[in-house]
């Protein structure tokens, strides 16, 4: 590398993987030598790191890294070599020809939950500003949006953890419901250990025995799907026994009558035959959270990820509400955020019916400030889109998008019902992605164009708390590589943006700007950053939003005197177990359910290029029960295939007795004929649009 002549010293930054954003430091030996990553003492992770933080800096000098902008001149044709000034012109030729035949929401965007607040915000005004469009989501809508939803409604407002991390390891009574932290985030281990020294109770509640589950002190154990029902009941146990927070209930809630009416129908024997949870379970269950003095309640994929995630998540929530934890020091409901940015993406627009600082697109009065800070007339700026799998889905069809740039995603690993995205994405005029390497996605694009990593530039990040920080860079990015910045501001130059008022839009490379733009944007929203600089981030070890007013601390606990409703009020919703969207049947007799393990992240783009974590964690598996495996003649090793109603996966079978003999099991990393997305569910929930990855119908045989 020729690149880092300038630097050399340590610098003190947060991984680029998931929502825990761990504090490291990197440091550069000599000017282009190898990066070297170091824990840092930060209070979320607390110096430690897992094994994808500490081999993050594999990626900056890999020889996979994408230096050079990628063309394909024709269907049919592979990809060539570029340069800038071509595959720019390309871009703004496809989509102009796109958008003089079919019109302006025919070009679309795809963001990711990777991207710092600046590129999210960013991503979402270059949409709605430089290309005109209303076609803009992103992956998060595959990972928080159930939790997302059913905060608002509850709350008034979305933050995954409303109080900070450090009371996980102080509460009483913790109950993780769908939450692999063990793999997923194992720094956060900690604060379970903590918690279980100082003689608090661990719940979990997984069909699984994960490696988080076996740390419990109390093991749920439930069908897939029937999570709402065991919230229901434990609800219903604490009822029965008077366990409730009347004065609480009272005086902070509203529409508890509705909720104690539906919960009266879950007793604990009709939900032990719903879910497989025996009776006394529960009871220890709600027997423990009931009379804790803090309790906390945490959601996560497992639970989140269903047709019915939203409602899911309510039925926790209102067991919190009812248990008087939201807002009671050391207590509280929160959901675990999974990717790195999952919460700042979604706050800043790149989200269908978002403007910045978590606004509706279709309030009158948040278009109105937003426009005016983009220089924009209010009417001209686009109304909300759809969903990330329904525009995924609408793309290269007679109505739908016929061009899509895509932004930090992979959907043809990520995204549910694989094969049928990626014949839509192979059915548009343009595709653009923007990566640092050639993902799954990539390989199919028009255009590929190679940009920086998280070592190469500086941004803010939000994590699971809420705690908005500062990612350092350590080195320019490599030559022919830019910024995502620096591409939308390209592409926004070159492009006829909407309607303009004044001096019109404006689209800063400089993250630091464009943070500054930011903080005007949010003022006044539900996600409001406008107390926030650069450089209290710096010295406060991150700010935690809401922060409207720069000379008061950021909300590290927020409702602890009223909610973000119009009354103050949180809002009990009352809410029923029903059916997964696709049951067993004889012809597809086994649920499915899918997941991560620990040396693998996302669709696995970045990580599974990864010398230490491929080999611990080489390729997609099975996880069969014993018996199941029996009944159909599999032996441990054994090649297998998944088949549903869409597709099919193949990979290694892996007996264990640790799942239910009714599911299996298998990670999503992985691509090509290991791809467990071929095989999920696009059934989506009515409220989040959340698909139902966490459960369908499927066939397993010997392959
Ligand atoms: Fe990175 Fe998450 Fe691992 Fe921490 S837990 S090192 S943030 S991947």
């Amino acid at each position: 590398a020729t690149h880092s002549s300038d630097v050399s010293q340590d610098v003190a930054t947060h991984c680029p993987y998931c929502a825990l954003q761990c504090g490291m430091t990197l440091r550069a030996a000599e000017p282009g030598g190898r990066v070297e990553v170091l824990p840092r003492q930060f209070p979320t992770n607390r110096g430690g790191l897992c094994q994808k933080g500490w081999t993050a800096a594999e990626l900056l000098d890999h020889p996979d890294r994408l230096t050079t902008p990628l063309l394909r001149d024709r269907p049919g044709a592979e990809l060539r070599p570029a340069s800038w000034a071509e595959a720019l012109d390309r871009i703004t030729t496809g989509v102009r020809t796109v958008q003089e035949s079919y019109g302006r929401d025919a070009v679309a965007v795809f963001g990711g939950g990777g991207l710092t607040n600046e590129k999210a915000y960013a991503l979402g005004k270059f949409a709605r500003v430089a290309l005109g469009t209303r076609n803009i989501d992103y992956n998060g809508r595959f990972c928080m949006s159930s939790a997302a939803a059913a905060g608002m409604r509850a709350f008034g407002v979305d933050r995954g953890l409303p109080f900070p991390l450090a009371d996980l390891g102080t509460a009483d009574t913790l109950l993780l419901v769908g939450a692999n932290v063990a793999e997923t985030m194992p720094p956060l281990v900690r604060y379970l250990i903590e918690q279980r020294q100082r003689g608090g109770t661990l719940i979990v509640v997984d069909p699984r025995v994960t490696a988080t589950a076996r740390q419990a002190t109390l093991h749920l154990q439930p069908t897939p799907g029937t999570d709402l029902a065991v919230g229901n009941a434990l609800l219903h146990i604490a009822l029965a026994e008077g366990l409730l927070d009347k004065d609480y209930i009272a005086a902070r809630t509203s529409g508890f009558d509705q909720v104690r009416r539906v919960a009266a129908g879950y007793w604990p024997a009709r939900v032990e035959q719903l879910s497989g949870v025996p009776v006394a379970d529960l009871e220890a269950a709600a027997r423990a959270l009931g009379t804790a003095e803090r309790a906390v309640i945490l959601t996560a994929r497992g639970a989140e990820q269903h047709a019915k995630g939203v409602d899911t998540v309510s039925a926790f929530i209102n067991l919190a509400l009812a248990l008087g934890l939201p807002g009671r020091p050391g207590s509280g409901y929160g959901c675990l955020t999974g990717q790195g940015n999952g919460q700042g993406g979604r706050e800043h627009g790149q989200k269908a019916d978002q403007l910045p600082g978590y606004r509706r697109i279709d309030d009158p009065a948040a278009r109105e400030h937003v426009a005016g800070v983009w220089g924009v007339a209010p009417e001209a700026l686009p109304g909300p889109g759809v969903s990330a799998y329904e525009l995924l889905n609408a793309l290269g069809t007679a109505d739908g998008p016929k061009a899509l740039l895509v932004f930090g995603s992979n959907p043809v690993v990520s995204a549910p019902r694989a094969a049928r995205v990626t014949d839509r994405l192979r059915a548009l005029d343009l595709l653009v992605v923007a990566d640092f390497v050639r993902s799954e996605t990539a390989d199919l694009a028009d255009v590929v164009l190679p940009t920086a990593q998280w070592a190469e530039e500086d941004g803010t990040m939000t994590n699971l708390e809420g705690r908005v920080l500062r990612r350092r860079a350590l080195r320019p990015p490599p030559p022919g590589v830019r910024t995502d910045l620096a591409i939308l501001a390209e592409l926004a130059d070159r492009l006829d943006p909407v309607s303009t008022v004044g001096a019109g839009p404006v689209f800063p490379t400089d993250p630091r700007e464009v943070f500054t733009e930011l903080r005007r944007a949010s003022a006044g929203g539900t996600a409001d950053y406008s107390g926030i600089s650069w450089d209290r981030i710096d010295a406060e070890q991150g700010v935690f939003w809401p922060c409207p007013d720069p000379d008061r601390p950021g909300t590290p606990r927020m409702f602890t005197d009223r909610f973000a409703t119009p009354d103050g009020r949180a809002r009990f919703v009352p809410v029923e177990h029903r059916a997964v969207a696709e049951e067993v049947c004889p012809d597809y007799p086994v649920y499915l359910t899918t997941g991560r393990v620990l040396a693998q992240y996302q669709s696995g783009a970045q990580t599974r290029r990864i010398g230490p974590l491929r080999t611990a964690a080489p390729n997609a598996f099975v996880e069969l029960h014993p018996d199941l495996a029996a009944r159909l003649g599999v032996e441990d090793g054994d090649e297998v295939r998944v088949t549903s109603r869409r597709g099919e996966m193949r990979a290694p079978a892996r007996l264990t007795p640790t799942i239910r003999p009714d599911t299996v099991f298998a990670p999503f990393h992985w691509a090509g004929t290991a791809r467990i997305n071929s095989v999920t569910s696009d059934a989506l929930d009515p409220v989040s649009r959340m698909p139902e990855f966490k459960v369908c119908a499927v066939r397993v045989e010997k392959a």
